[in-house]
Parts: C-alpha cells; structure tokens; sequence
C-alpha cells in the first residue's frame, strides 16, 4: 500500500516572525540596539514567492506487515503494523521534501511500531524497550536545560558588559524559559509517540 500522505499544516509564517522581530521584550536582551534579524527578514523577502516563509508540516502513515520477535518467549508472530511519520520542509527545499521526509519517517515508523509491541504470548514488551523510549526524552529535558543554564550564566561568566541586576534575571529567566517550553513540548511528544497497541494487528500464528 503506498503511503498516504496528508498535509496537516501549511504555514506562512511571515506575519508571525515579523512579531517576533518587533519590539524586543525582557531585560536580558533590552540593552541591545539593532536586531540582526533584521538581514535574515530581507533575505528572506528575496528567496520567498510573496515575502513569506512557507514552513510545510507533513504527516504521512503507512501500512505494512512486520514480524514481532520476543526476546522474553521467544515467540514470533506476524502483524500488520502502521507506521507514522512526519515531515517537514522550508522555503529552501525543494517541493515535495517534506512529503519524502514524512514517507521515509513512516517507513521507520512501521519498525518503531512492532519494536515496542506488546507480545502476544507473554505480553509483555521486549526488555528495555520502554527505558530506551524514555531515555531519549530524559536526554532532551537534560540536555535543553544544560544549554539554558550555559545560556543563562553566560553573561556572568564572560564578565558581560551588563548590570549585576541583568545578569542575575538572566541567570533564572534563560532555564525558565527553556523549562517553559519543555513542559508544553515535551508531555505533547510523549504522547504521540506513546506505543499504541491499536497500531499492531496480529495476524494469524504461521
Ligand atoms: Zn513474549
């Protein structure tokens, strides 16, 4: 079955960064003249079709028959799995990137799908399944919160040319911002990617 693809989100986000280049906020950044991002918008309004960044989300799944090996049991049975997968692209791919990336992500979708299935026989999962899932989130949480704090201490450590008083807001401000965001992203991800035992339709034992 070939995969079907499904254009989620097609968004001009032109008027958004635009915003985002207004007045800048926070005390961190307030001493600051002139946003660079200034060049970027130009360039930007050169390389678009009508002075917009197009960002294309594409989300593709795809069917296909897998077979699930317990490491527990030793029990082996075929499913017919679904594979997700999601694709995105900018302004500066080529049309259709995103549609290959969220193709090419499905197909590895379908073996992330039976890899963390649930066995027919035992019922359980192959062992360290869940904790190489998790591990990679814990991975993310602590790696975004070390670049904020390293962010974050960055002006106090290079001796910034910046008030005490600017250095100690951005000392919390840079790992609240970052833990924000993780909070929102992270808990949405986990559970996207959460191993769905609607997604594996055991076949009849060979
Ligand atoms: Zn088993």
């Amino acid at each position: 079955m070939p995969p079907l693809l499904r254009t989620v989100s097609s968004a001009r986000a032109s008027g958004a960064l635009r915003e985002q280049l207004g007045p800048s906020t926070g005390g961190a950044s307030a001493n600051r003249s002139s946003p660079p991002q200034a060049n970027v918008l130009a360039g930007v309004r050169l390389r678009g079709d009508d002075a917009c960044v197009k960002v294309t989300t594409v989300a593709a799944s795809t069917t296909a028959v897998r077979t699930f090996r317990c490491r527990r049991c030793g029990h082996e049975q075929d499913a017919e799995v679904v594979g997700l997968g999601e694709g995105v692209q900018s302004f500066l791919n080529a049309s259709g990137t995103a549609e290959r990336r969220a193709a090419e992500d499905a197909q590895r979708g379908l073996d992330r799908t039976i890899a963390r299935a649930r066995c027919p026989s035992c019922k359980l999962r192959n062992p360290g399944v869940m904790a190489g899932f998790a591990g990679v989130f814990v991975a993310i949480a602590a790696g975004t919160m070390l670049v904020a704090i390293v962010l974050g201490f960055y002006p106090t450590w290079s001796e910034m040319n910046m008030s005490e008083h600017d250095k100690a807001i951005c000392r919390w401000l840079m790992p609240a911002i970052f833990g924000g965001v993780l909070a929102i992203v992270l808990p949405i991800e986990l559970l996207k990617r959460w191993p769905r035992d609607a997604y594996v339709r055991w076949l009849p034992p060979r």
